[in-house]
């Protein structure tokens, strides 16, 4: 299905993309789920399109700019039906269990557990090994990713305000659902905390892309080159990978 990125920037990045600001935002009530509309105008496109947000908590519309908001949101209104059986066939997400397997930069760990193992997790090649009770499994293996984000994320983010000659700013961890990073105008820098799933290349450039933030505060061309002679790998390859996999990030811990 396709889908559209909220990596930050992209939206922006798109030039011929403008975002439906100022229409009034709505909302369409699917059995037992009130979901969002968000309306998306495309210059190029000649029809109204209808999605459901891969994870099932919005209804994507993109129209063209000239179809009133209102009659994209009949559209929509009309095809409820076929929305409520999209929401049906969304797979079930369930926290992975003792054999299942986590994703740990880009690489599938198996989950070795045991009642009698030590309480802290410790990667073994391709296991993580953990101990403690099986009810709590799914929460400690989340703190860890995240510890572990953590320490991978301040050696990149180190790594990269050295190369662009800027002190080091704050990190946070974000849990947001649609933004991979974001540089707010303090300084703090707040990375997704499951971008340690990811491979190490794409994690590392939205790490890239927000201290090139630092320098330029837009999506400027000399934003863009900085972002590129920071970043040592492919920027398009990583977005590419966001694009197709970014959403499956969310499956296992929500
Ligand atoms: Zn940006």
């Amino acid at each position: 299905m396709a889908m559209i990125e909220w990596l930050r920037g992209n939206r922006r990045e798109r030039g011929s993309d403008t975002l439906c600001q100022g229409e009034t935002p709505a909302a369409l009530r699917i059995g037992d789920h009130l979901l969002p509309v968000e309306l998306r105008r495309l210059r190029h496109a000649r029809r109204i399109t209808l999605r459901l947000a891969p994870d099932g908590a919005a209804v994507r519309l993109t129209l063209p700019p000239w179809v009133p908001a209102h009659e994209a949101l009949a559209f929509a209104n009309a095809r409820r039906d076929w929305l409520a059986a999209q929401i049906t066939r969304l797979p079930r997400s369930e926290p992975p269990g003792p054999g299942g397997s986590i994703a740990y930069r880009g690489m599938p760990v198996t989950i070795d557990w045991d009642a009698t193992f030590a309480r802290r997790p410790a990667l073994e090649g391709d296991r993580i090994v953990i101990g403690g009770p099986r009810e709590s499994l799914a929460t400690r293996l989340v703190r860890w990713l995240e510890d572990e984000a953590r320490r991978v994320l301040a050696a990149d983010l180190a790594a990269y305000c050295a190369a662009a000659d800027r002190p080091v700013p704050a990190l946070a961890l974000s849990r947001a659902q649609r933004r991979w990073g974001s540089c707010a105008a303090c300084g703090t820098i707040r990375i997704n905390w499951r971008l340690i799933m990811a491979p190490d290349a794409v994690r590392r450039s939205v790490v890239a892309h927000e201290v090139a933030h630092l320098v330029h505060f837009d999506h400027s061309p000399a934003f863009h080159a900085m972002l590129a002679s920071l970043f040592e790998g492919s920027i398009d390859q990583a977005n590419a990978w966001l694009k197709q996999h970014g959403r499956g990030l969310y499956a296992p811990f929500g």
